[in-house]
Protein backbone atom coordinates (compact mmCIF):
# COMPACT_ATOMS: atom_id res chain seq x y z
CA UNK A 1 0.00 0.00 0.00
CA UNK A 2 1.59 2.85 -1.28
CA UNK A 3 0.62 6.76 1.28
CA UNK A 4 -0.65 9.65 -0.39
CA UNK A 5 1.67 12.25 -0.46
CA UNK A 6 -0.72 15.08 -1.81
CA UNK A 7 -4.72 14.99 -1.22
CA UNK A 8 -6.54 18.18 -2.52
CA UNK A 9 -10.43 18.58 -1.49
CA UNK A 10 -12.09 20.86 -2.89
CA UNK A 11 -10.08 23.52 -3.51
CA UNK A 12 -11.43 26.86 -4.42
CA UNK A 13 -9.03 30.11 -4.78
CA UNK A 14 -11.03 33.36 -5.63
CA UNK A 15 -8.86 36.54 -6.45
CA UNK A 16 -11.27 39.29 -6.57
CA UNK A 17 -14.58 36.93 -6.55
CA UNK A 18 -12.65 35.09 -9.32
CA UNK A 19 -12.25 31.63 -9.31
CA UNK A 20 -8.56 30.82 -10.82
CA UNK A 21 -9.28 27.14 -8.80
CA UNK A 22 -12.47 26.25 -8.52
CA UNK A 23 -13.51 23.05 -6.45
CA UNK A 24 -10.29 21.44 -7.45
CA UNK A 25 -9.71 17.38 -6.21
CA UNK A 26 -6.45 15.94 -6.86
CA UNK A 27 -4.63 12.99 -5.53
CA UNK A 28 -1.33 12.04 -5.91
CA UNK A 29 0.55 8.73 -4.18
CA UNK A 30 4.13 9.10 -3.08
CA UNK A 31 6.59 8.02 -5.50
CA UNK A 32 4.61 9.29 -8.66
CA UNK A 33 5.47 11.48 -11.46
CA UNK A 34 2.59 13.34 -12.73
CA UNK A 35 2.63 15.77 -15.50
CA UNK A 36 -0.46 18.29 -15.79
CA UNK A 37 -1.34 20.16 -18.63
CA UNK A 38 -4.65 22.84 -19.48
CA UNK A 39 -4.60 25.93 -21.60
CA UNK A 40 -3.40 28.91 -20.72
CA UNK A 41 -5.41 30.23 -17.59
CA UNK A 42 -6.11 26.89 -16.71
CA UNK A 43 -4.69 27.18 -12.79
CA UNK A 44 -1.64 25.28 -13.17
CA UNK A 45 0.23 28.18 -11.55
CA UNK A 46 -1.98 28.77 -8.74
CA UNK A 47 -2.13 25.18 -8.45
CA UNK A 48 1.71 25.10 -7.61
CA UNK A 49 1.81 28.60 -5.73
CA UNK A 50 -1.33 27.34 -3.58
CA UNK A 51 0.81 24.19 -2.98
CA UNK A 52 3.84 26.03 -1.62
CA UNK A 53 1.59 28.49 0.41
CA UNK A 54 2.09 31.37 -1.69
CA UNK A 55 -1.61 31.74 -1.88
CA UNK A 56 -4.03 30.37 0.16
CA UNK A 57 -6.91 28.01 -0.39
CA UNK A 58 -10.84 30.80 -0.45
CA UNK A 59 -12.58 27.06 0.35
CA UNK A 60 -11.13 23.64 0.10
CA UNK A 61 -7.86 22.31 1.77
CA UNK A 62 -4.53 21.14 0.55
CA UNK A 63 -2.78 17.84 2.87
CA UNK A 64 0.74 16.99 2.70
CA UNK A 65 1.27 13.82 3.77
CA UNK A 66 -1.87 13.88 5.61
CA UNK A 67 -1.15 17.52 7.09
CA UNK A 68 -3.24 20.34 6.35
CA UNK A 69 -0.92 23.22 4.90
CA UNK A 70 -3.57 25.91 5.82
CA UNK A 71 -1.57 27.27 9.18
CA UNK A 72 1.90 26.70 7.63
CA UNK A 73 4.08 29.56 5.88
CA UNK A 74 5.62 29.08 3.00
CA UNK A 75 9.02 28.42 5.01
CA UNK A 76 7.94 26.24 7.08
CA UNK A 77 5.94 23.83 4.02
CA UNK A 78 9.18 24.26 2.35
CA UNK A 79 10.58 22.47 5.18
CA UNK A 80 8.32 19.93 5.45
CA UNK A 81 9.74 18.69 2.31
CA UNK A 82 8.29 20.78 -0.63
CA UNK A 83 10.75 21.92 -3.79
CA UNK A 84 10.12 24.29 -6.55
CA UNK A 85 11.65 24.94 -9.63
CA UNK A 86 10.80 27.75 -10.69
CA UNK A 87 10.56 28.38 -14.34
CA UNK A 88 13.53 30.87 -14.17
CA UNK A 89 17.00 29.76 -12.91
CA UNK A 90 17.32 31.05 -9.65
CA UNK A 91 21.48 29.99 -9.36
CA UNK A 92 24.23 32.36 -8.83
CA UNK A 93 26.18 33.34 -11.67
CA UNK A 94 29.74 34.31 -10.23
CA UNK A 95 29.65 30.96 -8.13
CA UNK A 96 30.71 27.24 -9.88
CA UNK A 97 28.01 24.87 -9.91
CA UNK A 98 30.14 23.21 -7.43
CA UNK A 99 29.80 25.89 -4.97
CA UNK A 100 26.07 26.66 -5.83
CA UNK A 101 25.33 23.08 -4.58
CA UNK A 102 27.60 23.46 -1.84
CA UNK A 103 25.18 26.37 -0.91
CA UNK A 104 22.02 24.07 -0.99
CA UNK A 105 23.58 21.37 0.78
CA UNK A 106 24.46 23.63 3.65
CA UNK A 107 21.87 24.01 6.18
CA UNK A 108 22.76 27.25 7.52
CA UNK A 109 21.71 28.83 4.23
CA UNK A 110 24.66 32.26 4.34
CA UNK A 111 26.45 32.36 1.34
CA UNK A 112 30.02 33.71 2.81
CA UNK A 113 30.38 31.31 5.44
CA UNK A 114 29.76 28.41 3.67
CA UNK A 115 32.52 29.48 1.31
CA UNK A 116 34.94 30.32 3.64
CA UNK A 117 34.78 27.26 5.57
CA UNK A 118 35.37 24.01 4.07
CA UNK A 119 32.78 21.53 3.17
CA UNK A 120 32.61 18.33 5.34
CA UNK A 121 33.31 15.20 3.55
CA UNK A 122 29.78 14.13 3.44
CA UNK A 123 29.19 17.51 2.15
CA UNK A 124 31.69 16.82 -0.65
CA UNK A 125 30.19 13.30 -2.06
CA UNK A 126 26.71 14.56 -1.76
CA UNK A 127 27.72 17.48 -4.29
CA UNK A 128 29.72 14.93 -6.72
CA UNK A 129 26.96 12.40 -6.81
CA UNK A 130 24.59 15.71 -7.69
CA UNK A 131 26.98 16.87 -10.40
CA UNK A 132 27.21 13.17 -11.15
CA UNK A 133 23.18 12.96 -11.62
CA UNK A 134 22.51 16.22 -13.41
CA UNK A 135 25.14 15.57 -15.82
CA UNK A 136 27.80 18.22 -14.52
CA UNK A 137 30.65 16.96 -13.60
CA UNK A 138 32.98 18.52 -16.38
CA UNK A 139 31.94 21.64 -16.06
CA UNK A 140 31.51 21.69 -11.86
CA UNK A 141 34.75 24.72 -11.69
CA UNK A 142 33.38 27.26 -14.32
CA UNK A 143 31.45 30.05 -13.07
CA UNK A 144 27.68 29.30 -13.63
CA UNK A 145 27.54 32.37 -15.66
CA UNK A 146 28.87 30.23 -18.84
CA UNK A 147 26.38 27.73 -18.57
CA UNK A 148 24.08 26.93 -21.28
CA UNK A 149 20.13 27.52 -20.24
CA UNK A 150 19.72 24.34 -20.37
CA UNK A 151 23.06 23.40 -17.91
CA UNK A 152 21.78 25.98 -15.79
CA UNK A 153 17.80 24.73 -15.52
CA UNK A 154 19.67 21.48 -14.09
CA UNK A 155 22.03 23.00 -11.63
CA UNK A 156 18.76 23.98 -10.44
CA UNK A 157 17.38 21.40 -10.21
CA UNK A 158 20.22 20.01 -8.68
CA UNK A 159 19.94 22.59 -5.90
CA UNK A 160 16.21 21.90 -4.95
CA UNK A 161 17.03 18.14 -4.60
CA UNK A 162 19.99 18.92 -2.03
CA UNK A 163 17.83 20.26 0.01
CA UNK A 164 16.19 16.93 0.22
CA UNK A 165 12.20 17.76 -0.38
CA UNK A 166 9.74 14.32 -0.91
CA UNK A 167 7.92 16.06 -3.13
CA UNK A 168 9.33 18.22 -6.20
CA UNK A 169 7.45 20.73 -8.00
CA UNK A 170 8.92 21.50 -11.66
CA UNK A 171 7.16 24.66 -13.77
CA UNK A 172 7.80 24.52 -17.33
CA UNK A 173 11.53 23.00 -16.99
CA UNK A 174 11.83 22.86 -21.08
CA UNK A 175 10.69 25.88 -22.29
CA UNK A 176 13.61 27.68 -24.36
CA UNK A 177 15.54 24.34 -24.12
CA UNK A 178 16.85 22.79 -27.50
CA UNK A 179 15.16 19.37 -28.52
CA UNK A 180 18.41 17.56 -26.75
CA UNK A 181 18.65 19.60 -23.68
CA UNK A 182 14.93 19.00 -23.54
CA UNK A 183 15.46 14.96 -24.04
CA UNK A 184 18.22 14.65 -21.41
CA UNK A 185 15.49 17.20 -18.65
CA UNK A 186 13.57 14.36 -19.14
CA UNK A 187 16.07 11.40 -18.64
CA UNK A 188 16.56 13.78 -15.56
CA UNK A 189 13.18 13.64 -14.13
CA UNK A 190 12.94 10.17 -15.02
CA UNK A 191 16.06 9.30 -12.96
CA UNK A 192 14.85 11.43 -9.90
CA UNK A 193 11.34 10.24 -9.92
CA UNK A 194 12.84 6.94 -8.87
CA UNK A 195 13.59 8.45 -5.29
CA UNK A 196 11.01 11.40 -5.26
CA UNK A 197 7.51 12.43 -5.85
CA UNK A 198 7.48 15.08 -8.46
CA UNK A 199 4.27 17.19 -10.42
CA UNK A 200 6.04 18.79 -13.70
CA UNK A 201 3.47 21.25 -15.33
CA UNK A 202 4.26 21.26 -18.84
CA UNK A 203 3.27 22.89 -22.18
CA UNK A 204 5.86 20.52 -24.45
CA UNK A 205 3.64 17.56 -25.73
CA UNK A 206 6.77 15.83 -27.16
CA UNK A 207 8.08 16.12 -23.27
CA UNK A 208 5.32 15.42 -22.31
CA UNK A 209 5.17 12.27 -23.96
CA UNK A 210 8.62 11.21 -23.38
CA UNK A 211 8.29 11.59 -19.26
CA UNK A 212 4.36 10.94 -18.33
CA UNK A 213 3.34 7.79 -17.05
CA UNK A 214 -0.33 9.92 -15.55
CA UNK A 215 -1.50 13.20 -16.98
CA UNK A 216 -4.02 15.59 -15.41
CA UNK A 217 -5.80 18.02 -17.28
CA UNK A 218 -6.66 21.58 -15.64
CA UNK A 219 -9.38 23.55 -17.10
CA UNK A 220 -11.21 26.40 -15.57
CA UNK A 221 -9.81 26.06 -12.18
CA UNK A 222 -11.23 22.41 -11.88
CA UNK A 223 -10.25 18.80 -13.21
CA UNK A 224 -11.21 17.63 -16.33
CA UNK A 225 -9.53 14.53 -16.52
CA UNK A 226 -6.97 12.15 -15.78
CA UNK A 227 -4.91 8.85 -17.24
CA UNK A 228 -2.52 8.01 -19.69
CA UNK A 229 -1.28 10.49 -22.34
CA UNK A 230 -3.45 8.51 -24.98
CA UNK A 231 -6.15 8.13 -23.10
CA UNK A 232 -6.11 12.24 -22.52
CA UNK A 233 -5.21 13.26 -25.76
CA UNK A 234 -8.24 10.86 -27.63
CA UNK A 235 -10.72 12.61 -24.25
CA UNK A 236 -12.85 14.36 -26.62
CA UNK A 237 -13.42 17.22 -23.57
CA UNK A 238 -9.70 17.35 -23.71
CA UNK A 239 -9.75 17.83 -27.52
CA UNK A 240 -12.83 20.88 -27.26
CA UNK A 241 -11.24 22.65 -24.37
CA UNK A 242 -8.03 23.05 -26.76
CA UNK A 243 -10.41 24.20 -29.29
CA UNK A 244 -10.11 21.37 -31.66
CA UNK A 245 -6.52 22.39 -32.12
CA UNK A 246 -3.63 19.76 -31.54
CA UNK A 247 -2.56 19.81 -27.57
CA UNK A 248 0.66 20.22 -29.44
CA UNK A 249 -0.53 23.89 -30.53
CA UNK A 250 -2.37 25.22 -27.80
CA UNK A 251 -1.34 23.92 -24.41
P1 LIG B 1 -2.07 28.91 -15.94
O1 LIG B 1 -0.80 28.80 -15.20
O2 LIG B 1 -2.77 27.60 -16.15
O3 LIG B 1 -1.95 29.64 -17.25
P2 LIG B 1 -2.86 30.67 -13.77
O4 LIG B 1 -2.92 29.83 -12.55
O5 LIG B 1 -1.67 31.54 -13.94
O6 LIG B 1 -3.11 29.77 -15.06
O7 LIG B 1 -4.13 31.61 -13.80
C1 LIG B 1 -5.46 31.13 -13.72
C2 LIG B 1 -6.41 32.31 -13.83
O8 LIG B 1 -6.33 33.10 -12.65
C3 LIG B 1 -6.09 33.24 -14.98
O9 LIG B 1 -7.33 33.70 -15.53
C4 LIG B 1 -5.35 34.38 -14.30
O10 LIG B 1 -5.56 35.60 -15.02
C5 LIG B 1 -5.99 34.43 -12.94
N1 LIG B 1 -5.04 34.88 -11.91
C6 LIG B 1 -3.90 34.24 -11.53
N2 LIG B 1 -3.27 34.89 -10.55
C7 LIG B 1 -4.04 35.99 -10.28
C8 LIG B 1 -3.96 37.09 -9.34
N3 LIG B 1 -2.93 37.18 -8.48
N4 LIG B 1 -4.92 38.01 -9.37
C9 LIG B 1 -5.96 37.92 -10.22
N5 LIG B 1 -6.12 36.92 -11.11
C10 LIG B 1 -5.18 35.97 -11.15
MG1 LIG C 1 1.16 29.39 -15.68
Amino acid sequence: MSARILEIENLTVSFDGFNALNQLNFNMEAGELRVVIGPNGAGKTTFLDVITGQVKPTAGRVLFKGKNLRSYSEHQIARLGIGRKFQTPRVYLNLTPRENLELSVNRQKNVFATLLKKPTSGERKTVRSLLETIGLVAKSDIKAGLLSHGEKQWLEIGMLVAQSPDLLLVDEPVAGLTDEETRITGELLLSLAESHSIIVIEHDMEFVRQIARKVTVLHEGSLLCEGTIEEVQNDPRVIEVYLGTAPEDAA
